[in-house]
């Protein structure tokens, strides 16, 4: 229905419903949330996959203090927390191209990426920008 209104939000992926849940915080409701596909989610896709469910895009939330995801999914209880899935005895690591690892290179990488997450102390984060993975790939 078209609507008179102020305030257009351009997409309803995590940043446009976080600004939406923002302004009804805020007592503010006249606004609309354009959405060029025919779901919500943008990048965050959660679909079904026999009797389970895959996410096709983002699936980790990284970090609680200041991140709007965990704002958003943790008071409905949809996060758990498994540092098993790094595993590569139980899970099978693939590369980008969609190759499978070899349990000794994935066993290294998990190696690498523990080594660095172990050496982050919080002051080194303070002026990063980017996402997490641009900034492991840096390290
Ligand atoms: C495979 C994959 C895995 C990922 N894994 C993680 C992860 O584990 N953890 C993590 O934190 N991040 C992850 N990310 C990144 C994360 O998904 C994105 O940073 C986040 O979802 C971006 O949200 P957004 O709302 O800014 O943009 P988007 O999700 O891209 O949403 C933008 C929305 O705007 C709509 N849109 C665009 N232009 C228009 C227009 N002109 N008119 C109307 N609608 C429009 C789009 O259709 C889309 O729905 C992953 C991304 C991918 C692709």
């Amino acid at each position: 229905m078209p609507k008179e209104t102020k305030i257009v939000i351009v997409g309803a992926g995590a940043s446009g419903i976080a600004a939406a849940s923002r302004l009804l915080k805020r007592g503010v409701s006249d606004f609309v949330i354009l959405e060029a596909n025919d779901r919500i989610g943008g990048r965050i896709n959660t679909t079904n996959f026999g009797e389970y469910v895959v996410d096709l895009g983002a699936e980790w939330v990284h970090g609680e203090s200041g991140n709007v995801v965990f704002e958003l999914a943790s008071k409905h209880d949809l996060l758990s927390s498994d540092t098993g899935l790094l595993d590569p005895i139980k899970y099978e690591f693939a590369t980008i191209n969609g190759e499978i690892m070899p349990v000794e290179e994935s066993r290294a990488a998990v190696s690498i990426h523990r080594n660095i997450l172990d050496k982050i102390k919080p002051e080194d984060l303070k002026d990063v920008t980017g996402s997490y993975g641009d900034y492991l790939i840096r390290k």
